[in-house]
């Protein structure tokens, strides 16, 4: 056996003996809510297409007809010739989404912060990052080789500390959170870590992936509590509740200006195809045209957390922590027994010992099946508070 087939098989073993393999499964989404898996039909609760928009008409007929005229791929980098008039379009109505400058769209949210972060922090600079963020933020910061120090998860007082006794040794200091937690489904305190930014000279990072088109009024976690908080640098995707693919950054013009011009992910790696631009303005309109859309989510999953018992929900997604990854997996095998589906999250995703149920909830879900959810759940013991979180 070759060592690396040796190496591959070894550490398969190794995961597979602490219920941490992963395997993809075929699965074909019809509708943004049902989801045919080996030939049987579940309704998801675990999509990130919170606006069940992916497979609007309208939606679906702007990409095709992009795809007619524009073709299937961009081509090349947006430097060379992948820069398709729609994908300024595109950022031209995110900004203003943002209450922003300008925008820059990558190729996805993963690419942004992977590009974004060594764009504007390098070695002898500071990240400081809520222990929560997405794995991106993790790869981008690692990538910018800055000095990176968590601080426990909404925590401003251990980041007040952080700031106060680092702060001052770097030259350049930059403050990385999710707006809307991906696993746990809080929000960040924005308007607050806004403030500490300021005051220490701090640059901060916003990841909106579940945050725009579903919070503040579908503006994102800027927005969120009415009142817009001052945050420089507001990054998302395109691939959740705006039904689409890729992701951007909402900044000043100068920022995104030297985004376009150093960004590895963007001056490296192929454009958008402008179908997925076409699709997103398409999405963007809908927003827009019914202002009541973007609420639906979060209410679908603050009656769930009603009749859970539980703390009522801040955005689409709910967790239920069970703990090991073996009784996470047995808990999303029996939900889908009942014909739901809904995927165990497990380490390294989130830490050990805090596998979970993670429920998404979108607009369209029909209340009668969040009632059949509830008390599937309740009928396992699961979600009430003194046995969550
Ligand atoms: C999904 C996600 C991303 C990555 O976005 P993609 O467009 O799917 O690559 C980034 N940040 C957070 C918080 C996410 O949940």
């Amino acid at each position: 056996m070759l060592s690396l087939d040796e190496f591959a098989a070894g550490k398969l073993r190794s995961l597979a003996s602490r219920d941490l393999l992963r395997t993809l499964r075929p699965s074909e989404r019809e509708d943004g809510l049902a989801i045919v898996r080996d030939g049987r039909r579940l309704l998801s609760f675990c999509c990130n297409d919170y606006l069940n928009l992916s497979h609007h008409p309208a939606v679906k007929a702007a990409a095709q007809q992009a795809v007619e005229r524009y073709g299937a791929g961009a081509g090349a980098s947006r430097l060379v010739t992948g820069n398709h008039p729609l994908l300024e379009r595109l950022e031209a109505r995110l900004a203003a989404l943002k209450g922003a400058e300008a925008a820059c769209v990558f190729g996805s949210g993963y690419l942004a912060n992977a590009g974004i972060i060594p764009t504007l922090v390098g070695e002898t600079d500071l990240i400081l990052v809520d222990e929560l963020v997405h794995a991106c933020i993790w790869s981008g910061a690692k990538l910018s080789a800055a000095v990176t120090v968590a601080f426990r998860h909404n925590d401003l007082d251990h980041l007040s500390d952080l700031l106060r006794s680092r702060r001052g040794k770097h030259a350049r200091c930059l403050i990385a959170t999710d707006g809307v937690f991906s696993m746990d489904g809080d929000l960040a305190p924005v308007h607050a870590l806004a403030a500490l930014a300021a005051e220490h000279d701090a640059w901060l990072l916003t990841d909106d992936a579940h945050g725009v088109g579903v919070v503040g009024g579908g503006r994102g976690s800027s927005f969120a509590g009415g009142r817009k908080a001052d945050v420089p640098l507001q990054m998302g995707t395109l691939s959740k509740a705006l039904g689409s693919y890729g992701g951007y950054l909402c900044a000043s013009r100068p920022v995104i200006d030297l985004i376009k011009s150093r960004a590895r992910t963007l001056v490296y790696s192929t454009g958008l195809p402008p179908a997925s631009a076409a699709a997103a303005l398409a999405v963007l309109d809908l927003i827009e045209a019914d202002p009541d859309l973007a609420a639906r989510p979060v209410r679908k999953a603050r009656l769930f957390t009603r009749l859970m018992d539980l703390p009522p929900a801040e955005s689409p997604i709910v967790p239920l922590i069970i703990g090991s990854a073996a009784a996470a997996l047995e808990a999303a095998q029996a939900l889908e027994a009942e014909g739901f589906l809904v995927t165990a999250i497990r380490p390294p995703t989130v830490a050990e010992g805090t596998s979970r149920l993670r429920l998404t909830f979108t607009a369209g879900h029909p209340d009668a099946e969040i009632e059949r959810l509830a008390a599937v759940l309740r009928r396992q013991g699961l979600g009430r508070p003194e046995e969550g979180r």
